[in-house]
């Protein structure tokens, strides 16, 4: 395969910026511009070494560099490969990457280099998704269970799933082609047992999938409530609060803003409704449909009322809405101590909560609410697996949907050689799990989402 290069660091003033290089003719490359500091001769330096040095190009000095090799086949790329770290900044980097351009290495596409170690077999497709899954997490549950893919966790588990049907197979084969070996037939029951094993494993998988979504997306609530209640207020006790790590996310929608705090170490979008009448720039009362729409997109829906006010007719019609969903309402102000709100009459329906936004009083038993309502402390991401990738979700459902079909093949007493048709199928879904069963243009697809340099 041709060399690659590419900037791996983010572009930006940085402390150092890292130019990534791959390929056969990495060291040639590197040998025209980088002088090391003792003179040592490239094709003597061993892998896991770092070199001081220079980088020259055409007799000009551009910086001074630590260079870290890496001999195929033990590199990230499992080929030949370095990685030259220079002061940070957008110049220094862009030129250095350009200076191994000139001298005969290609700019890496998006992912390249993650592509190649999985063309290479270092990893399998599952593990090199897992990659940009690291790099995109913003928790620490999120990190962790990429983490665990890339280690291997999930490819293992489709292994062992395979083996079974791959055994089974055999024998089915075996027993199809050679019938006048007096090999002991592949029976209902056998391959009832081996069938419905593999059903269990696909749906402790699919089943892992409520958490992976909710590790990797987190929960979405919608705070809604009328004009004055105090949504802002609320939302800044939870920003200010210590535990909460505050990132911004911009809105799906232009009028939407959206908050992500950590809570149990899962994000928890908080769609601000408060938002919407801010970008309106006029005091609007949010409507019922507003409220329908964004309780659609919600996981859980957060209603806030004013416990000095009486609940009005829109705000009944709301408490009628969230009955069937996942709901918190929430009374505001009670610092005021004049309380107008019948709370047994809505406890009936829905958790109620006694808060004061603006004395900071009561907000940490919304948290302990979320995290009840999506049981946030059992979500264990420390060695165990968990499907986060939509790809592998689809894929899973439907070798399911498969061995759902061939155990009923099984049960309606049909020949056998039409199970096998069934069990290759799953086989090939799994296959595209790992990646060995897969189509160039997937391949490509799922690469270009990476970022440049990885
Ligand atoms: P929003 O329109 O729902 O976003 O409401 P705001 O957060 O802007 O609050 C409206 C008014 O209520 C402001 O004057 C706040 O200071 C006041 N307010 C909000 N929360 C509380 C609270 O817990 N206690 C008291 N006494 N006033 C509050």
């Amino acid at each position: 395969m041709n060399t690659i290069a590419a900037i791996s660091t983010a572009i930006g003033v940085g402390g150092i910026g890292i130019v990534r290089m791959s390929g056969e003719k990495c060291f040639d490359i590197l040998e025209i511009f980088f002088k090391s500091k003792k003179g040592v001769n490239i094709k003597n330096i061993k892998g896991y070494t770092i070199k001081y040095g220079y980088i020259v190009d055409e007799d000009n000095f551009v910086d001074e560099v630590l260079v870290s090799f890496f001999r195929a086949p033990n590199s990230y790329t499992a080929e030949n490969l370095c990685e030259i770290s220079s002061h940070g900044g957008t110049y220094i980097v862009k030129k250095i990457l350009e200076i191994c351009l000139k001298n005969g290495a290609q700019l890496a596409e998006p992912g390249e280099f993650t592509k190649r170690a999985f063309l290479n077999g270092r990893i399998d497709l599952s593990q090199a998704e897992a990659v940009i899954d690291i790099i995109n997490s913003k928790t620490e549950k999120e990190a962790k269970s990429s983490i665990y893919q890339l280690n291997g966790g999930l490819s293992k588990y489709i292994k062992n799933i395979k083996e079974i049907l791959m055994s089974f197979m055999v024998e089915i084969e075996v027993s199809i082609d050679y019938p006048e070996y007096d090999i002991e037939e592949v029976n209902i029951e056998k391959a009832l047992n081996i069938l419905s094993k593999v059903k269990y494993e696909l749906e402790v998988l699919k089943k892992s999938f409520d958490n992976g979504k909710i590790i990797k997306d987190g929960i979405n609530v919608a705070l809604i409530g009328r004009p004055n209640v105090g949504k802002s207020s609320l939302l800044n006790a939870i920003l200010k609060e210590e535990r909460a790590i505050v990132t911004d996310i911009e809105g799906t929608t232009r009028d939407i803003i959206e908050e992500s705090i950590t809570v149990s170490g899962i994000p928890i979008n908080i769609i601000d409704t408060a938002g919407i009448r801010k970008s309106n720039n006029k005091i609007e009362e949010i409507g019922i449909k507003k409220s329908r729409e964004i309780a659609q997109r919600a996981d859980l829906i957060m209603l806030l009322l004013d416990s000095t006010r009486t609940i009005n007719k829109e705000e009944q019609e709301i408490i009628e809405l969230i009955k069937n969903k996942k709901s918190i309402i929430i009374l505001n102000k009670i610092d005021l101590n004049k309380i107008n709100i019948n709370k047994k009459e809505l406890e009936k329906n829905s958790k109620v909560i006694e808060i004061s936004a603006k004395e900071g009083i009561g907000i940490e038993k919304i948290y302990k609410e979320i995290e009840r309502l999506f049981n946030l402390n059992e979500i264990n991401t420390d060695n165990s697996i968990v499907v986060t990738n939509i790809r592998h979700k689809t894929l899973l459902d439907e070798a399911l949907k498969e061995c759902c079909e061939a155990l009923k093949t099984i049960k309606e007493n049909m020949p056998i050689d039409i199970i096998s048709i069934s069990v290759k199928n799953i086989m090939q879904k799994l296959g595209e799990i790992t990646g060995e069963e897969i189509s160039s243009d997937i391949i490509k697809e799922i690469f270009s989402r990476f970022c440049l340099g990885k």
